[in-house]
């Protein structure tokens, strides 16, 4: 017999866990059989709310390891120092798919990084696209609901995604990455990260730079054509999870570079487009990338829905050093993510172990579900101002001022806006075989769409090159 004694929740001992309680050997049953009764009510409670979006996640904890100085930009104490390191924990995702979908699909990869650091958790949750389909986040619901099920067949509908796209063109330079060659990536250990949104970092000067993050890949670029990806959907549909697990597993742990890209605030003012704006990047040959570290993931979870599937990541945790910027859908993430998270955790969901800061945490919310942590060292200091040695604020922690202008209004966020260049700028950049793989992917997703819709969409691609729209169509009649 196994020393280790099976217990209730309450830790009394359990006599039998094989066969229940009953009023002879045919029943009926007892109620007061509680282990019974525990076992089903916790089985029915095996499941919280999964994500609206990035349901699917697969995920692991490694280090950040800073290997160049970027003090001059941010006092950050992550970054204070070379070969300083971080631990972190990262967690990948697809975006539409929901917990049980296949890892092999056409799809944005979620790359969500908590920063465990001394000055609590920073959080980068950002995606292997260095844009958005959206820069206006009132326009983030109707977007997912397009990428979502329809309300009557309970399918995914080709039609709604391109009428919403039809009618936005901002979504174009996604749009492009989306069906190139890196919409299908083999593993997550094979897939660029980027911040998307453009962030602030802050220096022991207090001086503002805006920054955006990149994380490249050292395991290289792999991905799978349509064709590929439908014969290993036919095989397995936890590729990812099985890539990723089994690397870390065997001790080949994945690594990225960790670069920041620089813009003054002056040059932000003087520059050709809204650099806040989510749908467009900063050329590297404008704004170089700067090696600041390399992340390396070195350790797997033990369980994976209290450490993955609890983990909670949002974009509102920063860090003194690494501030905001007027980005719309950021500014709109910062409240988002927090609410996501207390709907589908509970309201403390931050004194989870997976979430918890490993600094110290001293704030005044009180109660709730999760109501893990002490109360303040003086229990007397529960609300503040107190005259109990309560937490205070810190004043030298404060950003510098931000300036703003422009009057309160509905800005048109299209008008005056180029939605080609960036796009045409990435199609360049494609050889002959991608661009014919580029076409029959749109084409392919395109299956039953009616032809009004399609006509809106492909003179969108006219604008990008002529040659674009004219490759999809010619996949389209073939
Ligand atoms: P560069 O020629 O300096 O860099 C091209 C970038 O494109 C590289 O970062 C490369 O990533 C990336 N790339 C290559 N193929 C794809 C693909 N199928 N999907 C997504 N990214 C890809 O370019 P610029 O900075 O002048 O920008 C040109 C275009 O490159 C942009 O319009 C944008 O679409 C794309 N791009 C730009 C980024 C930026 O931050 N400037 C970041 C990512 C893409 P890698 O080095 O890992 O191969």
């Amino acid at each position: 017999m196994s020393d280790s004694k099976l217990t209730t929740t309450a830790g009394n001992p359990i006599a039998d866990n094989q066969n229940s309680l009953t009023a002879g050997p045919r029943g009926p049953l007892a109620l007061q059989d509680y282990q019974l009764v525990e076992k089903l009510a916790h089985q029915n409670r095996e499941r919280i709310p999964e994500r609206v979006v990035h349901a699917k996640g697969w995920g692991a904890y490694g280090t950040l390891t800073v290997t160049h100085d970027i003090t001059s930009y941010t006092k950050a104490k992550l970054f204070s120092k070379v070969g300083k390191k971080t631990d972190l924990i990262l967690r990948f995702s697809t975006v539409a798919g929901e917990l049980g979908a296949a890892d092999a699909e056409r799809d944005v990869r979620g790359f969500a990084v908590k920063f465990y650091t001394q000055e609590g958790n920073w959080d980068i949750v950002g995606n292997n696209t260095p844009v958005f389909f959206i820069r206006d986040p009132y326009k983030f619901p109707d977007f997912i609901h397009t990428q979502k099920r329809h309300p009557k067949t309970n399918l995914r509908s080709p039609t709604a995604m391109w009428d919403y796209w039809s009618h936005s063109p901002e979504a174009l330079h996604q749009i492009t990455i989306l069906f190139s060659d890196r919409g299908i990536p083999t593993s997550v250990r094979h897939i660029n990260g980027y911040g998307s949104h453009t962030f602030s970092m802050i220096n022991d000067d207090n001086e503002r730079v805006w920054v955006k993050f990149h994380f490249k890949t050292q395991q290289g670029h792999k991905h799978w054509t349509n064709a590929e990806a439908e014969n290993v959907v036919g095989k397995t549909r936890e590729s990812t999870q099985e890539d990723l697990f089994n690397a870390i597993e065997k001790g080949n742990f994945p690594k990225w570079t960790f670069y920041i890209q620089v813009m003054t605030e002056s040059e932000a003012k003087n520059f050709n487009y809204d650099p806040f704006d989510l749908t467009k990047v900063w050329p590297h040959g404008q704004f170089p990338l700067i090696e600041a570290g390399i992340i390396e993931l070195n350790r797997n979870p033990e369980n994976y829905f209290s450490e993955i599937e609890q983990a909670a990541f949002s974009p509102s945790n920063i860090i003194p050093g690494i501030g905001f910027s007027p980005d719309k859908v950021l500014q709109a993430r910062i409240f988002s993510y927090p609410d996501a998270h207390r709907y589908r955790l509970g309201t403390h969901y931050e004194a989870l172990p997976v979430n918890k800061p490993r600094c110290p945490m001293q704030h005044y919310h009180k109660d709730g579900p999760m109501r893990f942590f002490d109360n303040c060292p003086n229990p007397e200091a529960y609300y503040e101002p107190n005259s109990f040695s309560g937490p205070k604020e810190d004043p030298s922690m404060k950003e510098p001022p931000l300036p703003v202008d422009g009057s309160l209004e509905r800005y048109d966020h299209r008008q005056d806006n180029d939605d080609y260049a960036q796009p045409r700028d990435l199609y360049n950049l494609f050889d002959e075989a991608q661009k014919a793989r580029l076409y029959s992917n749109i084409a392919a997703a395109m299956t039953g769409v009616p032809k009004a819709i399609l006509e809106r969409q492909l003179a969108h691609f006219d604008k990008i090159d002529k040659a674009y729209g004219d490759g999809i169509r010619a996949k389209l009649k073939g």
